[in-house]
Order: structure tokens, then C-alpha cells, then sequence
């Protein structure tokens, strides 16, 4: 019974930390070892920002700006990061040489 506790805490760990660009199979482990410890770390430990800009820049969900490359929408017109206009960069594939 307390190991289907430990292992259901390393199940939710993983997801959790999936889901913020971490690795599932390192805290899966961490979440089975510390049970509701590990549970608790893989809540608060911090989003891996570079990860997860990894992930939508592959899916399409946001663009890179070409002058501050901060991920924004793909479809902005104007960068709100630096506040460049990227109305020529609309129009194109996005993958010309
Ligand atoms: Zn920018």
C-alpha cells in the first residue's frame, strides 16, 4: 500500500515536471525515492525556461524576434520586447536561407 503511495508521488512528480520542460525519468526517480517529498520538490522548483521555449519554438507556438530574439507570437507585428516591427518578416515561410 505505501509503495503504491511512494510510486503514484514519482508518477505526479514526473508529470509535473514534465509539463515544466524538466526531465520526467530524473524526477520520476526523485518522486519514488522521496515519495511525497520529491512530490513537493517537482512543485516548487522552477520552470526550465529554456527547455520550454525549445518546445514551442518546435510546435510552432511562438517565433524568435530577429533583433532581440525573445520568443513572441508568431503572428505579432511588433515585438514586445523590444518593440521592433517585424511586419516584413510576415508574409514568408520562415525557413528561407
Ligand atoms: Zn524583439
Amino acid at each position: 500500500m505505501l509503495v503504491g503511495i511512494w510510486l503514484f508521488c514519482g508518477l505526479v512528480s514526473s508529470v509535473i515536471a514534465t509539463s515544466k520542460g524538466r526531465s520526467g525519468c530524473g524526477w520520476f526517480a526523485l518522486g519514488t525515492v522521496l515519495g511525497p517529498f520529491g512530490f513537493g520538490l517537482a512543485l516548487i522548483a522552477g520552470p526550465n525556461r529554456t527547455a520550454l521555449e525549445e518546445h514551442a519554438l518546435k510546435a510552432g507556438d511562438m517565433k524568435m524576434c530577429p533583433h532581440c530574439a525573445e520568443l513572441i507570437e508568431p503572428n505579432a507585428v511588433r515585438c514586445k520586447f523590444c518593440g521592433a516591427s517585424l511586419e516584413k518578416y510576415l508574409g514568408g515561410t520562415g525557413q528561407d536561407p
